[in-house]
């Protein structure tokens, strides 16, 4: 596949260059052997692709930052990545409506700064938020470790522009507080993984900046007596603004990565955090006594910011250690809070029936773990158990009416469960949806929807 003259000065031609968009952080994903990589400047970039995109049945990877990590974002053969990293303007931040207008490729963490300049807070807060984009957030209707009291990206998303196959260029959604005119076409495209059009601007909400918040980090004997500690902390009525749960597999992988201060003995850590205005001491002095009457071994209660993040920092770095630790599938299963002890049971058993080794840990005020499964890449029998094992806690998952993704999207390497959680019937209509934005199935094709 050539690109056509009008997109060369954009195309990147450098092959080791072109190496480094064929990927994101997805496990096992393999660089096609054909594909062009365009880096859109502006709007006109965008609807030039998917013009030429459209007419000739190219496939196009919409991709931002490559952070995805269920292979989503993985350039396609004989396709068209389309990055909208380089497109990074905050074009607008009204403080008295509370909203800002982005480009996709501006990053989290740099929305987060600009609104917290205004005394505003942009809540989304997926861990890779230093240098994840907020297209590919709204595209995978990202979460990370404030969602337990501020939800997901689409909370926060009030209106798109989208360029559609073909280069239509659409506005969906509003700009205003209220607003319930027609369907929620917003709500559509976010999550969409890059399937239905290319995000190329997004409306978000801000909302009043919380107090810088207090941490307690407790450790628990069992990993039973935390998810217990995790449901008691959910029952609050002034929620933690984080909540996050570490498994000893977890806790001993990030401790051979550095010194974070973690007992070797434990079998859990719960790392919990209080950011309400004015009451953040009083707030994570009540946790601490919930996650004792728990069962908590120990807990330690930072005094004020700095001490909070040296809290925080194990379990920033847990992503990190895993990937030291070995290679792994990396799962993103979310079940109702209550179930998450069952989940945790079951996979210790799938664990030792099998002898795969897995980690527990991730988002538990949620009730969204990302177990992961590590194998041996060099033995096949290993990847082939590993592989056997992942399936067998989705499908314990789905029994307890949980998801086979709660925030890393479906993309390539969940596409064969979504039947099996939606159904035929819902994945027909789905595609029918697909189908009516996308007739030529040029957009992220075989992502989400396998084939
Ligand atoms: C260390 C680490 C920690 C992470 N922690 C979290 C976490 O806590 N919570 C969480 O939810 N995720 C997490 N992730 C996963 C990842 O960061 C998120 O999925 C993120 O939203 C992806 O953003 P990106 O810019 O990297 O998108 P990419 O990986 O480039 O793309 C992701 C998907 O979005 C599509 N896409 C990208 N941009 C656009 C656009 N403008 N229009 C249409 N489609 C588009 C792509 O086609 C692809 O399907 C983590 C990843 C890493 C590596």
């Amino acid at each position: 596949m050539t690109l056509p003259p009008s997109l060369l000065d954009r195309s990147v031609t450098d092959p080791d260059v072109k190496a480094t968009y064929a990927v994101d952080e997805s496990v096992g994903a393999i660089a096609p052997d054909t594909f062009e990589v365009v880096r859109a400047r502006d709007l006109g970039d965008v609807v030039d692709v998917l013009t030429h995109a459209q007419a000739t049945g190219t496939p196009v990877v919409p991709q931002g930052a490559r952070s995805g990590l269920a292979g989503g974002s993985v350039a396609l053969r004989g396709g068209i990545v389309l990055s909208l990293a380089g497109l990074t303007d905050i074009t607008e931040l009204d403080p008295v409506e509370a909203t800002a207008v982005v480009q996709p490729g501006v990053l989290n963490a740099d929305l987060k700064a600009a609104a917290a300049a205004e005394g505003l807070f942009y809540p989304p807060d997926p861990a890779s938020s230093a240098f994840c984009t907020i297209g590919g957030n709204v595209a995978t209707n990202a979460g990370g470790l404030c969602c337990v009291k501020y939800g997901v990206t689409a909370d926060y998303v009030r209106g798109l522009q989208v360029v559609l196959a073909g280069g239509e260029v659409i506005r969906t959604g509003r700009r205003t507080a209220k607003g319930v005119a027609g369907l929620d076409l917003t709500g559509l495209f976010v999550g969409s993984e890059g399937t239905l059009g290319v995000v190329t601007e997004v409306v978000v909400k801000l909302v009043p900046a919380p107090d810088p918040a207090l941490t307690a980090l407790a450790t628990f004997g069992s990993l039973s007596a935390a998810s217990d500690a995790i449901v008691a902390l959910r029952r609050e009525r002034h929620r933690p603004s984080l909540l996050e749960l570490l498994d000893d597999v977890s806790i001993a992988a990030v401790q051979a990565v550095s010194d974070f201060g973690f007992p070797g003995d434990c079998a859990a850590v719960l790392i919990v955090s209080a950011d309400r205005p004015g009451h953040t001491g009083e707030d994570i002095a009540r946790y601490a006594g919930l996650l004792e009457a728990a069962g908590a071994t120990e807990v330690a209660v930072a005094d004020d910011a700095q001490e909070s993040d040296a809290l925080l920092a194990g379990r920033r770095a847990l992503h990190h250690g895993l990937v030291a630790k070995g290679t792994h599938f990396i799962e993103d299963v979310c079940v109702p809070v209550q179930r998450l002890t069952e989940l945790i049971t079951a996979g210790h058993e799938i664990a030792a029936r099998t002898g795969v080794e897995i980690s527990m840990s991730g988002h538990g005020g949620d009730g969204n773990l990302h177990p992961s499964f590590f194998y041996d890449p060099a033995d096949e029998a290993s990847r082939h158990r590993a592989e056997e094992a992942f399936g067998e806690l989705v499908a314990v998952t789905l029994s307890m009416g949980g998801t086979i993704t709660g925030e890393h999207g479906v993309g390539s390497l969940k596409a064969r469960w979504l039947p099996d959680e939606v159904g035929a019937a819902s994945l027909e209509r789905q595609r029918a949806v697909k189908a009516l934005f996308d007739p030529r199935g040029i957009l992220n094709p075989g992502r989400v929807y396998w084939s």
